[in-house]
């Protein structure tokens, strides 16, 4: 017998039935796919643990909660603990001065090649030592490995919250269509370039075309991501691509030979503050909003549910409907 219902086998659902297993609790997890994979939003993601240069433009809530994100998910997946390298190109220098002043947890890098050989010693930098990445396709089938591990397994089904009997925690994503949510188109690439080498998430500034790359293994690097305020559903487009990979060519002109193994688009589920949310409406507990930072909160956010849940404490992310 299930303690509680989550539907939804995203990156927030699969926390959250990791959360009530961790609590002691039995969830049932349904999901209409039956696995994580290309029809998530969570599919196409880049595995940044990034709160501090997220920071430049999110609330401090993100940051805060953020900065635990590492720790949470070592317990489930590997972790790389390189930090995050930002680079500007010399004509883009105030951008990288706006970026410091907007953030915390950096040192300035004069010669990118003390801590990327690959990049040269060319352009200036900013260091910020604490962040971290993972693989999330790697971490969503971790998850699911874990929670196997308790005895649940993914039931396929559509489902929704009001046709099931005691407490659910609805991780549905968009397809949850709760008053406020809106998706954010994203669009990404991934490539292949194994004489290229970084060992860490680099994200380049640009006033209009801001990349960020992040290494995969076996040479393979993911670039993204768009941010249009669109509910296209469509594939990634040829502006996009474009843009995409000519900021790639800037910060590294071997990039052009690279090997296009994938592109991909979904949108992001976000409320109006970009922040996510845990929204009691009763016995149902939604956790939605995860915009750009669903690898980066989901911990906190599924934490938060499970100890509303079982002790009605209300964290800082939870609202009551
Ligand atoms: C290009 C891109 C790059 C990103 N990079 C990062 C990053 O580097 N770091 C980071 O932290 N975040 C990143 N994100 C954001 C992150 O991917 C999202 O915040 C997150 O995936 C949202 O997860 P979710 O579980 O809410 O939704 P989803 O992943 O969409 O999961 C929802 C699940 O619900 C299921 N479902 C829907 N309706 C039903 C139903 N009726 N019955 C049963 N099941 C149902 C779906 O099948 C799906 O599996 C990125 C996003 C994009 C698009």
């Amino acid at each position: 017998m299930a303690d509680v219902t989550v539907i939804g086998a995203g990156v927030a659902g699969l926390w959250a039935a990791y959360a009530l297993c961790q609590a002691g609790l039995t969830p049932q997890l349904i999901d209409r796919s039956g696995a994580p994979g290309p029809h998530g939003c969570s599919w196409w993601a880049g595995g940044m643990l990034a709160p501090l240069c997220e920071g430049a433009v999110a609330e401090p809530v993100i940051t805060r909660h953020g900065a635990q994100a590492a720790q949470h998910w070592a317990g489930v997946t590997r972790v790389t603990q390189r930090g995050t390298l930002v680079v500007a190109m010399q004509r883009d220098k105030a951008e990288l001065m706006r970026f410091a002043r907007r953030t915390t947890g950096h040192r300035a890098v004069m010669d990118m090649a003390e801590l990327e050989p690959d990049l040269g010693s060319a352009g200036q930098g900013l260091f910020f030592e604490a962040e971290a990445h993972l693989d999330p396709r790697a971490a969503l089938a971790d998850l699911v490995a874990a929670l196997a591990a308790h005895g649940v397994r993914i039931t396929q089904a559509e489902a929704a919250p009001e046709t099931i009997a005691g407490p659910v925690i609805d991780a549905r994503g968009l397809a949850a269509a709760l008053p406020g949510l809106r998706g954010v188109r994203g669009e990404m690439l991934v490539l292949r370039a194994p004489e290229i080498r970084l060992s860490r998430p680099v994200r380049l500034l640009h006033p209009r075309h801001p990349l960020y790359v992040v290494p995969r293994a076996d040479g393979v690097y993911m670039l993204g991501a768009t941010q249009i305020e669109s509910a296209d559903r469509r594939g990634v487009s040829a502006r996009s691509v474009l843009e995409l990979l000519s900021a790639a060519y800037a910060l590294d002109p071997r990039f052009a030979d690279a090997e296009v193994l994938e592109t991909g688009a979904d949108l992001r589920p976000a409320f109006a503050d970009n922040v996510p949310r845990v929204v009691v409406r009763g016995r149902v507990l939604h956790l939605n909003g995860l915009f750009r930072h669903g690898y980066l909160m989901a911990p906190a956010l599924a934490i938060q549910a499970v100890r509303f849940l079982n002790t009605g404490t209300k964290g800082d992310l939870v609202h009551e409907d």
